[in-house]
């Protein structure tokens, strides 16, 4: 559809009324160039939520212009309003909780339940990194030889744009946002085409925030679209953007990282993962069950650190999987803002269909269906929490990345096969493992190659900790000490 009026289009009925759905350039909310616009959806009936700003090539060109304006008087503020800013943000968030995870839910499906959870996972990056803000360290001394003082002083790396995911709207772009603004960068971001709404409320919270303290308002750009690459190539191609920071699936932040080679840009990727869960045979098989589920459900399966791969040691595979079929049997599916609702729908269609390949392809392979294994009756985007018994390594339901509530559990004998087994994909973002055995936990942290381990606990997340994978899951990390990091260059002054 397009729209003939320069005005942006507005949101329907079921979102706040005053969500913006334009384009963010220079502080202000404006149409796309062209018109055009793209409609977002409710997985949970199909029906159209809204339509949005369809940004262009010349309109992702405006926004860098206006984050490289905004950056000459941003990276001069001083720390300490920057953090205020950021608190100021967290605290808008935080007000906001319930407004926001009806967008979120709105758009994305998950149970408003998760949708608050996310919202306050999210508002606690931009407090840590509010924190942050004024304790950029760095370092003065003599030269080992004498001859010459050396100052490091860590400076910010210029605009940057922000791809973002549609699996998490709020937290994926505050991990990458208030880290960026702490450390005095100015961004263009490109949220998902899927879910752009929630984007659109943090930003305009952002917006605000800074108009009320006089700050330069063009430090935060949004420029949605339907065309990603319409954006990312103009802009990784611009010598003024100094920095990349993409989450999403690997196949794509390995185009990227390709394209970003060129302007020698600074890159973080959150890439996709294929965690193992490793239940070893002295494990607490209660707590084992209860964060199975976590590590399995949350958002239906649609996690990059999902738990994609059972690994359950013989002596305590029957009882687990039994149990697990249970707790996933008690699961509720319906539409995320309806009261009881445990398990949202998926995000789109091709998600359905693309589970339902996998699970069949398991289930012609010998694979057994303990619960689910079928997507829901009627309208949206639903299907049933599924446990596969009797998978093998080589099916598609454990090579690949599923992306839905599906729990395929395989079944080893000692702890150098549980080991090996979980190693033998090409991601590594994070592990479970839930045992009682110090000493082999300890051998599991020198073992298992990901970026993170959650040892008896079913989430690890926490914006004080460095988030973030090895091999095909990415560079970089989020939170924590890392986080800033990613967003500072030092600069090395003799004198
Ligand atoms: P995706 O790679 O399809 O899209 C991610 C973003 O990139 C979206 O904004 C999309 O519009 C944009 N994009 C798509 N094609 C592009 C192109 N050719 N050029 C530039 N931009 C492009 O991923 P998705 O389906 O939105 O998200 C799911 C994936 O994200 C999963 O693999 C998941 O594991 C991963 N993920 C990783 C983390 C992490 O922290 N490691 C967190 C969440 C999601």
């Amino acid at each position: 559809m397009t729209a003939s009026s320069s005005s942006p289009p507005t949101a329907g009925s079921a979102l706040p009324a005053d969500l913006p759905t334009g384009l963010l350039i220079g502080g202000e909310w404006r149409a796309a160039g062209s018109g055009g616009t793209f409609a977002v959806h409710d997985p949970a009936t199909t029906d159209v939520l809204a339509e949005v700003s369809d940004a262009g090539e010349q309109d992702a060109l405006d926004a860098l212009t206006a984050a490289d304006a905004a950056f000459r008087e941003w990276r001069t503020v001083a720390p300490r309003d920057r953090s205020e800013l950021l608190r100021s943000v967290f605290e808008a968030i935080t007000a906001r909780t319930d407004e926001i995870a009806a967008v979120i839910t709105a758009e994305g499906g998950k149970p408003l339940a998760e949708s608050r959870a996310e919202v306050a996972y999210a508002a606690d990056y931009v407090r840590w990194f509010a924190e942050q803000a004024v304790r950029m360290e760095g370092l003065a001394r003599r030269a080992p030889a004498g001859t010459h003082h050396q100052l490091v002083l860590r400076k910010p790396v210029g605009p940057a744009l922000l791809i973002t995911p549609w699996n998490f709207p709020i937290a994926m772009i505050a991990r990458k946002l208030a880290p960026a603004l702490a450390a005095g960068c100015s961004v263009v971001v490109k949220p998902a085409q899927l879910t752009p709404l929630t984007t659109a409320l943090v930003a305009e919270i952002v917006r605000a925030e800074l108009a009320a303290r006089h700050l330069p308002t063009g430090v935060v750009n949004v420029v949605p679209s339907s065309s990603a690459s319409r954006i990312s190539r103009p802009l990784l191609a611009d010598p003024r953007l100094r920095k990349l920071s993409f989450t999403g699936s690997t196949e794509v932040g390995a185009s990227l990282l390709k394209q970003a080679a060129d302007g020698i840009l600074r890159t973080s990727m959150e890439l996709g993962g294929n965690a193992p869960f490793l239940v070893f045979d002295d494990a607490d098989l209660d707590a084992a069950v209860e964060g199975a589920v976590a590590a399995k459900m949350r958002n239906s399966g649609q996690t990059c650190v999902a738990a994609n791969r059972f690994l359950v040691q013989e002596g305590v595979a029957e009882e687990f999987t039994a149990r697990l079929t249970e707790a996933f049997g008690r699961l509720v599916v319906g539409p995320g803002d309806r009261p009881g609702t445990t398990v949202g729908p998926l995000i789109q269609q091709s998600a359905v269909d693309r589970v339902t390949e996998v699970v069949q392809q398991a289930d012609d392979a010998g694979a057994q269906v303990r619960v689910g294994g079928v997507r829901s009756e009627g309208r949206g985007w639903f299907y049933l929490p599924t446990v596969l018994d009797g998978v093998t390594p080589d099916m598609r339901v454990v090579t690949e990345e599923v992306f839905g509530p599906v729990a395929p559990v395989l079944r080893f004998g000692s702890e150098d096969e549980g080991v090996d087994l979980a190693n033998a994909t090409p991601f590594g973002l994070v592990a479970y493992a839930y045992t009682r055995d110090v000493g082999r936990v300890m051998r599991l942290t020198e073992r298992i190659d990901a970026g993170m381990l959650g040892v008896n606990r079913g989430m690890v997340s926490d914006a004080s900790a460095p988030f973030g994978g090895v091999k095909h899951s990415g560079l970089g990390r989020e939170g924590g000490e890392a986080g800033i990091e990613e967003y500072v260059d030092p600069m090395y002054v003799a004198l």
